[in-house]
């Protein structure tokens, strides 16, 4: 009998381990850059000694009528919080094992939250960013696998949501913006297609480099003819992963998708007219309901409702935000006084991801004692 009670508690504690790894969210600062040098920063972050979770965001200097100066802190704490020093290997190496369980059948998302300019584009997509070291890792893990009778087939699409509607980045440069996408759901196989949609395969290293610098021409096109585009659309890395074990049968099927979010800057509706309005109220619509996803999946709603359909982001990644899938959300902050709001708005649209899971967590647990 004891052994039994031992067993239902060591159940539910993976269970409630496994349902907080559910939803994570990173926090990371830039730095100060070249031509900020002579701007104040306000994010206190704790010495290396600290537990590498809490960031401190100080308010602006207050000066009472007896001519006390005072400021107000607000601290933050995420499961983990990388400083201005921070380097992408460190970053990567922290998550390299969630871009390891793609391989093993997970879905995966990884979003980069943040104003425009706090270093979510340096992080996920730039040569050593997260992109293309989740996908050499991935190479090297696969060859590893041969050993034990798998092997895998590869495929990366990559795809930008502006105003939703979605544009083929891998597609030809004067197609972009003409040929219509659309998402299509198999919800028996909860897999996820996108009509018309180019596919790389990816057998070497090589090809990821080609095909970035595919996407990038693809966005500068866009980008021409719009104005500052890339902040206003969210770019997806989609990376499919099929696995086949000639010795065993088994069958593995994950998805990797890595996701540069538009500005998350508070865009003021007024003043806005035309193509303005038309973003903003596009990037305000996603972002929100992307916030409301996670929230409502954090709830324990799943199976309930959950506004997926909401957004053309939402929608697209509805079978990597439920039920066998891991989420990280990055919250990208800039350490410059200037930008206390919109830092203090990303940090508060974190805060209230990260502490849904926690409350699953709890649900879950007073319901099974
Ligand atoms: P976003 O994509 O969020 O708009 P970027 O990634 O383009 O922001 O970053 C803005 C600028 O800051 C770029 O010049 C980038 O190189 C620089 N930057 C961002 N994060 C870092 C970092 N961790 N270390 C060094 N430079 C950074
Ligand atoms: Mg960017």
């Amino acid at each position: 009998k004891l052994r039994d009670e031992e067993s239902v508690l060591r159940k539910l504690r993976n269970e409630v381990q496994e349902l907080k790894g559910n939803i994570r969210v990173f926090c990371r600062v830039r730095p100060t850059l070249e031509g900020e040098l002579d701007q104040k920063a306000n994010i206190i972050f704790p010495d290396a000694e600290a537990d590498k979770k809490e960031i401190t965001v100080q308010g602006p200097e207050q000066v009472s009528s007896l001519g006390k100066v005072s400021t107000t802190n607000h601290a933050f704490n995420f499961d983990r919080s990388f400083g201005p020093s921070s380097q992408n290997a460190e970053v990567f190496e922290e998550i390299s094992q969630l871009v390891q369980s793609a391989l093993d059948g997970y879905n995966v998302c990884i979003f980069c939250y943040g104003q425009t300019g706090a270093g979510k584009t340096f992080t996920m997509s730039s040569s050593d960013g997260m992109i293309p070291r989740a996908v050499e890792q991935i190479y090297t893990s696969a060859q590893a696998l041969e050993e034990k009778g798998w092997s895998y087939t590869m495929k990366g699409q990559f795809v930008e949501i502006y105003n939703e509607t979605i544009n083929d980045l891998l597609g030809k440069a004067e197609e972009l913006d003409k040929k219509k996408h659309e998402i299509r759901h198999d919800m028996q196989r909860c897999k996820t297609t996108i009509t018309d949609i180019t596919e790389v395969p990816l057998d070497t290293p090589e090809t990821m480099e080609s095909l970035m610098q595919r996407a990038q021409k693809n966005r500068s096109v866009a980008a021409t003819k719009a104005n500052e585009r890339s902040s206003r659309s969210h770019c997806v890395f989609i990376l499919n992963l099929v696995g086949v074990n000639a010795v065993t049968g088994e069958r593995s099927e994950g998805v990797l998708n890595l996701v540069d979010l538009a500005g998350s800057e508070r865009l003021a509706l007024s003043g806005a007219e035309g193509q303005r309005l038309k973003e903003t109220q596009s990037i305000n619509k996603s972002l929100s309901c992307l916030g409301d996803v996670i929230a409502a999946l954090g709830q324990g709603k799943e199976g309930g409702h959950v506004p997926y359909r909401n957004s053309k982001l939402s929608y697209l990644l509805q079978f990597s935000l439920s039920g066998n899938s891991k989420t990280l959300m990055f919250v990208m902050v800039s350490p410059l006084q200037a930008h206390l709001q919109d830092t203090l708005s990303s940090l508060k649209f974190a805060k209230k991801v990260n502490n849904t899971h926690i409350g699953t967590a709890r649900r879950q647990a007073k319901v099974k004692d």
